[in-house]
């Protein structure tokens, strides 16, 4: 059995249509799913009764339990779930001053084995559903009792490794029919898939693209992101310049301040030489250290003298504003609390 979430429209105007019902009932059934927020195929009044047991028999409402809620003095909210086997994932609620965005869990675990980074300690246990995910927005929007009017995919997992399902997901955040998030409003993160970046060029969508690269050199982007060996940075600029061309969006590139590794002015100033000319947005994020792993947060003089760098070089950027810190909510700091020393739950 699937969850009723799993499906698009089209997926749902086929099912009814193999089973020799009309195609406007998805319609009605998106209506409740995602306009009246009905959670029980007996409420949707409107439908016929083969419908209905065909509905029944093929689908469920997934439930996600929520285990655990934390909220931080900065607003920013953790809901910790529990899927129906068992796994436990975690979603983050933060506001801002253009609204509430909501960072999704795409896999319980991860296999990109970034060394910086708490969430890929447990290596990939599976993929989450298209359903599962989007579970994570309609649960949290009730806990939350505001709307949600950003969605970044920046959670646990790296989500061009559970690619079909992440593109339905996807379909359903953005369509009108459902959640009706403009794509715009939409960030996915990957640390560099490089055949799958090309083939989210090719779905046109509007998705705002980060690239979590974190390094100037191969050198370096080796020792931190074993990616990197497989997909060195000049396929990956290539594949950036690649949505850029298909897409015409602004590319985000992440970008890790690591103590004595990645952080002098020298590093900056190959970065700039990478980058020169693209229509990218550089995010420089302080690191949040975590037990796992034995980087250190760069001085914000060296930050700051960065930012310097790159600003000279004519490249955009930023140094992000963390949320979240005090709850392990933060980048990197997800993990699933079962293995956390010290866990309360
Ligand atoms: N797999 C995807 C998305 C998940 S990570 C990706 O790699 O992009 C989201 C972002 O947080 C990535 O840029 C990741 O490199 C960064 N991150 C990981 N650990 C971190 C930490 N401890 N502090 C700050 N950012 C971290």
């Amino acid at each position: 059995m699937k969850s009723i979430y799993d499906l698009t429209f089209t997926d749902l105007e086929n099912f009814f249509l193999t089973n020799s019902e009309k195609k406007y009932r998805a319609r009605q059934v998106f209506d409740w799913l995602y306009k009246k927020n009905i959670e029980s195929f007996e409420l949707m009044s409107n439908l016929n009764d083969s419908s209905l047991t065909l509905l029944t028999n093929n689908f469920y409402f997934p439930r996600l339990k929520k285990v655990k809620q934390l909220a931080s003095f900065d607003g920013t909210v953790k809901y910790l779930y529990q899927l129906a086997d068992g796994n436990l994932i975690e979603s983050v609620i933060m506001r801002h001053n253009y609204g509430n965005s909501i960072c999704i869990t795409t896999q319980v675990g991860c296999n990109m084995g970034c060394k910086f980074c708490a969430s890929g300690v447990i290596k990939k246990v599976r993929n989450l559903t298209a359903g599962e995910m989007l579970s994570q927005i309609i649960e949290s929007q009730k806990y939350f009792k505001d709307r949600i009017s950003h969605v970044i995919v920046m959670g646990i997992g790296e989500p061009f490794d559970n690619y079909d399902n992440l593109i339905s997901f996807l379909t359903n955040v953005n369509d009108y029919r459902a959640l009706e998030i403009g794509a715009r409003h939409i960030t996915v993160s990957t640390c560099g898939i490089v055949p799958k970046i090309k083939e989210f060029a090719d779905e046109k969508l509007q998705i705002n693209l980060a690239i979590s690269l974190h390094a100037p050199t191969d050198e370096i982007r080796n020792k931190i992101m074993p990616i990197n060996k497989k997909y060195p940075i000049s396929e990956l600029i290539e594949a950036i310049k690649y949505y850029l061309s298909k897409t015409n969006r602004r590319v985000t590139i992440e970008y890790l301040m690591l103590k004595d590794l990645n952080d002098q002015k020298q590093h900056a100033q190959k970065l700039a030489e990478l980058l020169k000319g693209l229509n990218v947005y550089v995010n420089l994020i302080p690191y949040n250290e975590v037990y796992e792993a034995p980087y250190k947060r760069s001085d914000e003089t060296l930050m700051n003298e960065f930012f310097q760098v790159l600003k000279q070089n004519k490249i955009n950027a930023t140094l992000r504003k963390e949320q979240g810190h005090d709850i392990d909510a933060a980048c990197g700091q997800l993990r699933s609390q079962v293995i956390k020393k010290g866990a309360t739950f």
